[in-house]
């Protein structure tokens, strides 16, 4: 980073460096959660004072358009109208009863009706809590304890989850944190993405012990990987074989690639999938659901125990069913699916007409520039993306008001808020900044 650069950034953000200064000093980091510190661009995160439509507004006056949208959830655009008077409606009524309301089951209703795999669902309050969940259902369902993930699959932060990222090889997990003990990961297997050939060897090494595979359809936490023809297909047969569960993390597809996530656009049923983000509309909330048959072990109807306070909280939902209610309008993702292709189509003429060596990956309303010399496919070939060029390019979109994700390992949101003439003005500016980078 060039002085000049660290210069033009003090100078346009200068509330947000003090604020940032003062956070430190109260929180780890000065952040709730560790890629908001913009470590992976280096430089000071800035402080958000508000949103609208498709624009964050931070402390120091700078508007951006938002390709981050809370890292997910808010494919409507900001402060939406029907979301807004849904939450102050139902705020008005009270915040939290801890007993069960309509809302809880109005919610259900439209997942189950747009995800045809869940037949009955559990509301919880992060993503975190429904992989957590999600697996220990598994475990009771099945009766064993092993466990498949993929190396650069992001489930949230549960110990059993937090496992190192191999490559390559099939290898048998160790933490990834201090702080999680060899005993929480010891029936963590991991593979890499898109290899099909190292999850049967791990099936014909323990074909007793495996209860579930936990997969994201499209691995949207290592930048953003496809998955390769016939992958899930594979995954889905083989579980069926050895009669392990396939849960389809889709806390980040869900509502997204398509109304049914994932597993619509690709025709492939899991037993059980894990939401999040969208369905809670910008509010904390996570699920998961599935097979009647498998959700019936779920307490108090079965023995799995699993509770929570604020679970099913009638702010969340209220934001969830009003989030939901717009999408399910005919043409909605035609429309995401749209923007998408003029975005994609922008950009992957601005890095034929400039030369750079990048990877544009994109599916429906969402999409990853990798600086990497070969198309990605799985987290060894994402980590050879150059993070260095990464961040410049970075910094300098956030100078010409756009907000990308503060790492070449997020994906970047597109929302219904987005006016073609902003994703126009989006591809003008990454060819401003690839011409300068070139
Ligand atoms: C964000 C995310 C999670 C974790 O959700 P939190 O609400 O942050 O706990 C889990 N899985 C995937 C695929 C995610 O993208």
């Amino acid at each position: 980073m060039t002085q000049q650069a660290d210069a033009d950034r003090t100078i346009r953000h200068p509330r947000s460096h003090a604020l940032f200064e003062e956070a430190q000093t109260l929180l780890p980091g000065g952040v709730n959660s560790p890629v908001r510190a913009f470590r992976g661009v280096g430089g000071d995160p800035v402080f958000i004072d508000r949103a609208e439509g498709a624009y964050l507004y931070d402390v120091d006056g700078n508007r951006y358009l938002d390709y981050v949208q809370s890292w997910g959830p808010m494919i409507l655009g900001h402060v939406y109208p029907s979301v807004l008077a849904a939450v102050e409606e139902t705020a008005r009524r009270g915040f939290s009863f801890g007993a069960p309301t309509q809302a809880e089951s109005e919610l259900a209703k439209l997942v189950i009706g747009s995800v045809p795999s869940v037949e009955m669902i559990r509301f919880v309050n992060s993503g975190t809590e429904a992989t957590m969940s999600a697996l220990r259902l598994a475990r009771a369902y099945t009766g064993r304890s092993k466990i498949i993930k993929f190396s650069g699959c992001y489930h949230g932060h549960a110990d059993m989850l937090l496992v190192q990222a191999g490559s390559g090889v099939a290898t048998l997990g160790l933490p990834d944190s201090p702080g999680v003990p060899a005993e929480a990961t010891a029936h963590t297997l991991t593979v890499a993405y898109n290899d099909a050939n190292a999850v049967e060897q791990l099936f014909h090494t323990f074909p007793n012990d495996i209860a579930a595979i936990i997969v994201e359809p499209v691995a949207a936490n290592m930048g953003l990987v496809l998955p390769q023809p016939g992958f899930l297909e594979r995954l889905r047969e083989l579980t069926q074989k050895y009669h392990a569960l396939l849960i389809f993390d889709e806390v980040m597809t869900g509502f997204r690639v398509a109304l049914g996530g994932m597993q619509q656009r690709m025709g492939i049923t899991p037993d059980v999938t894990c939401f999040g983000k969208i369905i809670g509309g910008g509010l904390p909330v996570g699920a998961y659901g599935g097979r009647r048959e498998v959700m019936q072990q779920v307490a108090p109807l079965g023995p799995m125990y699993q509770a929570g306070t604020l679970s099913g909280n009638p702010l969340a939902m209220a934001a969830g069913i009003a989030t939901l209610q717009e999408l399910r309008k005919p043409g909605q993702y035609e429309k995401l699916e749209q923007k998408s292709e003029l975005l994609g189509e922008g950009i992957t003429r601005v890095l034929h007409d400039t030369g750079i060596n990048a990877q544009l990956q994109r599916i429906g309303a969402m999409f990853c520039l990798y600086f990497a010399q070969e198309p990605v496919t799985d987290y060894a070939s994402a980590k050879r993306s150059d993070t260095a060029l990464f961040s410049r390019y970075f910094w300098e979109m956030l100078a010409r008001g756009v907000y990308l994700p503060p790492s070449q390992f997020e994906a970047c949101f597109i929302s219904l808020a987005l006016e073609d003439a902003m994703l126009e003005e989006t591809v003008q500016s990454v060819e401003f900044v690839l011409r300068q980078l070139a």
